[in-house]
């Protein structure tokens, strides 16, 4: 099988890898791709946003799946004309992405599918804002709208601070605080069959302890020992089978990867949000422990075909990765510096690195070229033996200002 895989972060590094251990796969390519995909694909620089371009190199290299990573280019609808074009694809048209390119529409089949979910209202104007703020209190979640990075979503206990978020946007959702733990369920749909994966949590502050600024994510751990008994079959049970018929039911139906973002809260499991692809870092340790051969579970969703596959395999191993980041990220990523000791960080093989905003130099040399440059991951026995070996292989890696968090999976270790 030739795959392609759109994108050039580390959930693309991660998909790739997986890809590449895969014996069905003959051939690996990857657009744009970063320093550390080239390892293992062959990189074209085409705009992964560009559908028409993307439908080229795919009829050019025969390809036959390509799996698109990032959510721009699938709002962008790079998955439609290859549709068209006949190619089997791994994620969803533009219409049925729009579950997370705008938090407005996602409330809405939430809504028809009676799936749970914070309470919100959609504002757009100051007036509106400022009384659906009212309404619900502090603390104060006030979301974007539209696609923003995860940069769009501030959740404060200031409501001035609250409300100049909402001027600043043209449309947003305002909505009640969820209480609880978050867990990430992901699920590869082919509009019809719905096929959970593992559990996993993230840690999107910047800083130890859940201080500082909303991040993309800094790392990331799978099996969650704290969650409650069932959970996955109930998400599927309330959640994604609901969403993903309602789709159908709408005549946009969803393939792909469908993201769940929950909150366990006192008053039971609710959606913060869907996203449209694997989530990045989640998808490093849900992989790690994935023994069914990835490409042709994502070909199987791709063509319809998901009711019919073996159950998926995993390892009882735990996971745990951690983001290495540059200086300033989010606010202000510094880029352009030479990152070293990368091999010896994989040199006894306990740990590998993931790379995301990374480049080649002139020279060879890798470079930092994003605020979140890469990512370890290891397995172990348990969560405290996988995390001291991701952190053990993070200790050899350094560039100029580097930064990461000390405690992912601390908690969930112990
Ligand atoms: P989102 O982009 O919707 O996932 O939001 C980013 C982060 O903001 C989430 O991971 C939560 O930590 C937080 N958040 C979003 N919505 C809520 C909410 N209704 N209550 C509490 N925290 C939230």
């Amino acid at each position: 099988m030739k795959v392609l895989v759109i994108g050039g972060g580390a959930r693309e590094h991660a998909l790739c890898r997986s890809l590449s251990q895969d014996p069905a796969v003959t051939e690996l390519h990857c657009a744009p791709g970063n320093a550390g995909i080239a390892r293992v694909a062959a990189l074209h620089p085409v705009d992964q946003s560009d559908g028409a371009a993307v439908t080229a190199l795919a009829r050019e290299l025969g390809a036959d799946l390509v799996v698109v990573g990032p959510e721009a280019p699938l709002v962008a609808g790079v998955a439609d004309p290859l549709r068209a074009a006949g190619i089997p694809v791994f994620g969803p048209s533009a219409e049925a992405a729009q579950l997370e390119g705008s938090k407005a529409f996602a409330k809405d089949v939430m809504a028809g599918a009676g799936v749970p979910t914070a309470r919100s209202y959609v504002c757009t104007t100051e007036q509106e804002a400022a009384e659906a703020l009212d309404a619900f209190g502090a603390p104060y979640v006030v979301k974007d709208d539209g696609l923003a990075a995860g940069k769009g979503v501030v959740v404060t206990e200031d409501r001035a601070v609250a409300l100049e978020h909402a001027k600043g946007c043209d449309r947003v959702v305002i909505e009640e605080y969820l209480d609880g733990p978050e867990v990430s369920l992901f699920a590869i749909t082919d509009g019809t069959t719905v096929l959970p994966l593992v559990p996993a949590q993230d840690f999107k502050r910047a800083l130890d302890g859940d201080q500082g600024p909303n991040t993309g994510g800094m790392g990331a751990y799978t099996p969650l020992p704290w969650a409650p008994e069932g959970l996955v079959e109930e998400v599927l049970a309330t959640v994604l089978q609901p969403t993903v018929d309602e789709l159908r039911r709408r005549g946009t139906p969803f393939s792909g990867l469908l993201y769940a973002g929950l909150a366990l809260t006192s008053r039971g499991t609710r959606v913060i949000e869907f996203n449209a692809r694997f989530g990045d870092p989640e998808t490093q340790v849900v992989l790690a422990r994935l023994r069914t051969p990835l490409a042709g579970v994502l070909l199987a969703a791709a063509n319809g075909t998901l009711a019919g596959l073996e159950p998926l395999r995993w390892d009882e191993d735990a996971a745990v990765t951690v983001v290495l980041a540059s200086e300033g990220y989010p606010a202000n990523p510094r880029t352009g510096d030479p990152i070293e000791g990368l091999d010896e960080a994989e040199a006894d093989g306990t740990a590998f690195v993931l790379h995301a905003g990374t480049t080649s130099g002139a020279a060879g040399e890798v470079l930092t070229a994003g605020g979140r440059v890469l990512s370890v991951t290891a397995t172990g026995a348990d969560l405290a033996e996988a995390r001291a070996k991701a952190y053990a292989g993070l200790a050899k890696i350094s560039f100029k200002g580097a930064q990461h968090r000390t405690d992912i999976a601390a908690k969930a270790a112990q």
